[in-house]
């Protein structure tokens, strides 16, 4: 069973992971952004993880709605309320159990993941966040592990594609050819999970 703990630890793991990882980010940003991927994500989970700590939620999905919030409230950019709405609909589908088995977080996020893609009108193989958490959400039935690889997969799988949302799309072919930043942000996401679960 995952507890709110869990999910606390997942938003902690998350922030880590993307601190280390913020240039490389922004890197990819570069190209065919506006370089503030990383510095945006390093903003928002580092509000998240102190609004955590000062709140302290007690259930999995008033976790994962406070997180949301704070990700819509602090970050500019577009991943701010694709990020923010991924989180909040996950946590607002986990309802107020105080522990939720693999399989309701599994469906849960598949909630979530949906809730992205009808607002920001993604589709996988548009080059978008949503090309990772995709093929996460279907291998999460599996382990975290498959999730993890799964998402890494879909990240690196971006690059050969041509961006249809988004900023890249902008670029129009010349989005070919790069991995998409907010792909590779939501591979960290996934394998936060499993440093979550201490795996
Ligand atoms: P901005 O594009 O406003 O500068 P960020 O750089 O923080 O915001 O985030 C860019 C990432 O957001 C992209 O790499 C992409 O994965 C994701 N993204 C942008 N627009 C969409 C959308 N409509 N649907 C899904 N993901 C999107
Ligand atoms: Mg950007």
């Amino acid at each position: 069973m995952l507890d709110a703990d869990f999910f606390r630890r997942w938003m902690t793991a998350t922030a880590a992971s993307v601190d280390r990882e913020a240039e490389r980010l922004t890197a990819l940003d570069s190209p065919i952004g506006d370089a503030d991927h990383g510095s945006n994500l390093q903003r928002g989970f580092t509000a998240v993880v102190a609004t955590l700590e000062k709140e302290a939620p007690d259930t999995p999905g008033a976790v994962l709605m406070l997180a949301g919030r704070q990700l819509v409230s602090t970050v500019g950019g577009a991943s701010g309320p694709l990020y923010g709405t991924l989180l909040r609909r996950t946590g607002k589908a986990l309802g107020d159990a105080a522990e939720v088995t693999e399989e309701q977080f599994t469906d849960a996020l598949r909630t979530g993941i949906d809730a992205v893609m009808a607002l920001g009108g993604a589709v996988p193989g548009d080059a978008t966040m949503i090309d990772a958490l995709v093929p996460a959400v279907d291998a999460l039935a599996d382990s975290f592990g498959a999730a993890k690889t799964a998402a890494e997969e879909g990240a690196v799988a971006t690059t050969p594609l041509q961006a249809r949302k988004g900023r890249a799309s902008y670029l129009g072919e010349r989005s070919i050819g790069h991995q998409d930043p907010g792909a590779t942000s939501s591979a960290l996401l996934i394998a936060a999970l499993l440093e979550a679960a201490g795996e």
